[in-house]
C-alpha cells in the first residue's frame, strides 16, 4: 500500500500483451489501485516495459518484487506454465494473486494455488473476464429468473482469428502451456459454469491443426459438454477463423436467448430474446469495461468486502474442463470432468 495515496499497489508479473493492453488501464483508472512494478525474467525487457508503460518500478528477481511492501496484489500473465509458481510464492509472501487463465497446466498446481491462498488469507482470483461482461451477466440473470425456462442446449461460437501479435508460444510451446483448449475452452467453460449456474459432467471433443498450430498444440476444436442438470453445450474455439461472429445461444424449452458478437474482449453485442415467433431486444445496462469490472470486484474483496468476480475456485473449475476437453480430443473417448 502506497501510504501517501492510499491506493492498492498492484505489480504486473509478465511483460505481456494483455497486462499493456488490457490491464494496466483496468487497473490504474480504480480509484483505489495504481500499478507500481512490472516483472520480466530478462532485466533489460523488464527496465523497457516499465517506461514504455510509464509503471515506476522494474523487477526481474521475482523474490525481490514479493518483497516490496508496496505491492499488496500481483497480477500473473506470465505464459501458462509459471502462473502456478508464481501465484503460490505471490501467496506466501502475503500478497494477493489475480491469475490469468488456465490457472495451471494440471489440476494439482491449481488446487495448491487455492488452498495456499487460503492458508495465507490472501485473495485468490481468476481472470476470467467474459463474465465481467453486462451481457453475460443478462444472460445469467434471466436464466436464472427463468425467462427461457429450463435450459435445454447451448450453442458456443468462439472461433476466432488469433492476431500475428500473439501467433508465438500458444502455437509452438506445448511446455508453456499452448493450444486454443487451454486459451479459449477454458474461457467457455468459465462461461458456461456462470451462466448456466451449473457444472460441466462429461466431455466429447475433437481436435485439429488448421495451420497455425504446430508439434501437438491443436488449434481448433470441436465439442459437447454435458451439464448436471441435462444441459447440452456444444462449443467451435479456434485461433483459425477469420471471419466469422462470436455467440452464445441458450435454448430454454419456453424461449431462447442469442447472443451475439459477445465473446469478446470489448463491452460490445447484443442479447435477443426469441419466443413463439417473436423476437426482443434485451437492455443489458450500463457497459463497463470487463477488466477493470474485475479488478473492481478483486480490489473490493481485498477490501473484505466481497469475492473476486472469478475466484481461484472458478479457475479450478474451467481448467477441469478444458483439461477433460484435450483429453477427449486426444483420445477419442468421452472424458469425465475431475473437479
Ligand atoms: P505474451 O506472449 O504477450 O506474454 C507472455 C510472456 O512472454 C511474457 O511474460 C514475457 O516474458 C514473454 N514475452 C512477451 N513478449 C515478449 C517479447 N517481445 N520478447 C521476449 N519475451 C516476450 O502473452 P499474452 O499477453 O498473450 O498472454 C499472457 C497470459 O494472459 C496467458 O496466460 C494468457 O492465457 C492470458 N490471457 C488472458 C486473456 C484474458 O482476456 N483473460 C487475454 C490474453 C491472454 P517475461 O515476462 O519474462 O518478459
Amino acid at each position: 500500500m502506497n501510504n501517501a495515496t492510499n491506493k492498492l499497489g498492484w505489480a504486473l508479473v509478465g511483460a505481456s500483451d494483455i497486462a499493456k493492453t488490457r490491464m494496466l488501464e483496468a487497473i490504474n483508472c480504480q480509484p483505489d489501485s495504481q500499478v507500481v512494478a512490472a516483472f520480466s525474467s530478462k532485466p533489460d525487457r523488464a527496465q523497457q516495459y516499465a517506461q514504455e508503460n510509464q509503471v515506476e518500478k522494474a523487477y526481474h528477481d521475482l523474490g525481490e518484487l514479493l518483497a516490496d511492501p508496496e505491492i499488496d496484489v500481483v497480477y500473473i500473465s506470465t505464459t501458462n506454465d509459471l502462473h502456478a509458481s508464481q501465484a503460490i510464492a505471490s501467496a506466501k509472501a502475503g500478497k494477493h494473486v489475480l491469475s490469468e487463465k488456465p490457472l495451471a497446466l494440471n489440476l494439482a498446481d491449481a488446487r495448491e494455488m487455492v488452498e495456499q491462498a487460503g492458508r495465507q488469507n490472501v485473495v485468490l482470483g481468476t481472470n476470467h473476464h467474459l463474465r465481467n461482461a453486462a451481457t453475460h451477466r443478462t444472460l445469467r440473470r434471466l436464466t436464472k429468473e427463468g425467462v427461457i425456462g429450463q435450459p435445454l442446449a447451448v450453442r458456443v461460437f468462439h472461433a476466432v482469428y488469433l492476431p500475428p501479435r500473439l501467433q508465438g508460444w500458444r502455437l509452438n510451446q506445448a511446455e508453456s502451456g499452448g493450444g486454443v483448449i487451454l486459451d479459449i475452452t477454458v474461457h467457455d467453460a468459465d462461461t458456461l459454469h456462470f451462466i448456466l449456474d451449473d457444472n460441466v459432467t462429461d466431455v466429447m471433443a475433437r481436435s485439429v491443426q488448421q495451420g497455425l498450430g504446430t508439434g501437438q498444440l491443436e488449434d481448433a476444436v470441436m465439442g459437447v459438454m454435458h451439464f448436471q442438470k441435462g444441459t447440452l453445450a456444444m462449443f467451435h474455439d479456434a485461433f483459425t477463423i477469420k471471419h466469422a461472429d462470436t455467440g452464445v445461444e441458450i435454448h430454454g424449452t419456453e424461449a431462447s436467448l442469442i447472443g451475439r458478437g459477445i465473446m469478446t474482449q470489448d463491452p460490445i453485442g447484443q442479447i435477443v430474446l426469441q419466443k413463439d415467433g417473436k423476437t426482443t431486444e434485451i437492455d443489458v445496462g450500463q457497459a463497463e469495461d470487463l477488466y477493470a469490472h474485475a479488478v473492481r470486484h478483486f480490489n473490493d474483496a481485498v477490501h473484505r468486502k466481497g469475492k473476486p468476480f472469478a475466484t481461484g475456485e472458478d479457475g479450478v473449475r474451467s481448467l477441469a474442463v478444458a483439461l477433460a476437453v484435450r483429453e477427449s480430443a486426444n483420445s477419442g473417448k468421452r472424458v469425465a470432468v475431475q473437479y
